[in-house]
């Protein structure tokens, strides 16, 4: 077995990354095989392993707002969406044989256990890998700031953050072909360069609490692993 450079870690995983060639507005279950794969790969290393999933891919609160919805409602539907694609990972997952649960930050107990950290700590200790859905559960946040802040809850030490790229660069390389790849940087590097990293509200709590943040391409057949075994993948903010 790999050794662990990470015991506990949060994984976050945008709903932009699940709705792969389904475009914005749903699941791609290509997508979401294939992310389970890795993710079987990664329950194989004994790493403890939480998940905080996005719903991008379904419902945007400050899209569906623009449009004329109330804002909040707009946030709750979003938080909602992400429940759609908890289930959906956690379905693929227990078929390939992963023993999981879904936690819900908005009480819905038919199909999900509400959020209580002290339960959560237990599943990962029995080698669950627990699915943190419905965002925070409070409007105007994001599922980043979800993201860190489970990851501050259970104490897991490193944040991944999978994305469609490799990583941080200096700019976008899509459009710049001077664009440089960023294998580490500070948070006040991060910070003062203005690279997006995370949402401001995240990535402000990750800085404060010292919680490294991994980006990383998710696309790249065992990266997931790769970066918990501690091998430099992507781009690492500490
Ligand atoms: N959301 C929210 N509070 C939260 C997390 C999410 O209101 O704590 C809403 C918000 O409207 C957001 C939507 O849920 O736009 C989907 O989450 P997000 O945009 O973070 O998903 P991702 O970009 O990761 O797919």
């Amino acid at each position: 077995m790999a050794q662990l450079a990470y015991q506990r870690a949060l994984l976050k995983i945008s709903g932009e990354a699940l709705a792969g060639s389904a475009g914005a507005a749903g699941i791609d279950f290509a997508v979401i095989d294939r992310l389970t794969d890795e993710l079987k790969q990664v329950a194989k290393t004994g790493v403890q392993l939480g998940l905080v999933v996005g719903g991008g891919n379904i419902v945007r609160g400050a899209t569906a707002s623009d449009k004329g919805m109330d804002r909040v409602s707009a946030d709750y539907m979003g938080m909602l969406a992400t429940v759609i694609n908890a289930l959906a990972l956690q379905d693929i997952l227990e078929k390939k044989g992963l023993d999981t649960r879904v936690m819900s930050a908005i009480r819905m107990e038919e199909l999900a256990e509400p959020y209580i950290r002290r339960r959560a700590v237990r599943h990962l200790e029995k080698g669950r890998i627990v699915i943190f859905a419905g965002g925070t559960g409070n409007p105007y946040f994001s599922t980043d700031t979800a993201a860190v802040l489970r990851a501050l809850e259970i104490e897991a030490r490193v944040i991944l953050k999978a994305t469609n790229v490799d990583g941080v660069y200096t700019a976008d390389p899509k459009k710049d072909p001077k664009a440089r790849f960023l294998a580490e940087l500070t948070f006040q590097e991060a910070l003062v360069n203005g690279y997006a990293v995370m949402d401001a509200n995240a990535f402000g709590l990750c800085k404060e609490n010292r919680l490294p943040i991994v980006v990383f391409n998710i696309n790249q057949p065992g990266a997931t692993a790769r970066v918990l075994a501690g091998e430099r993948v992507g781009t690492i903010v500490q």
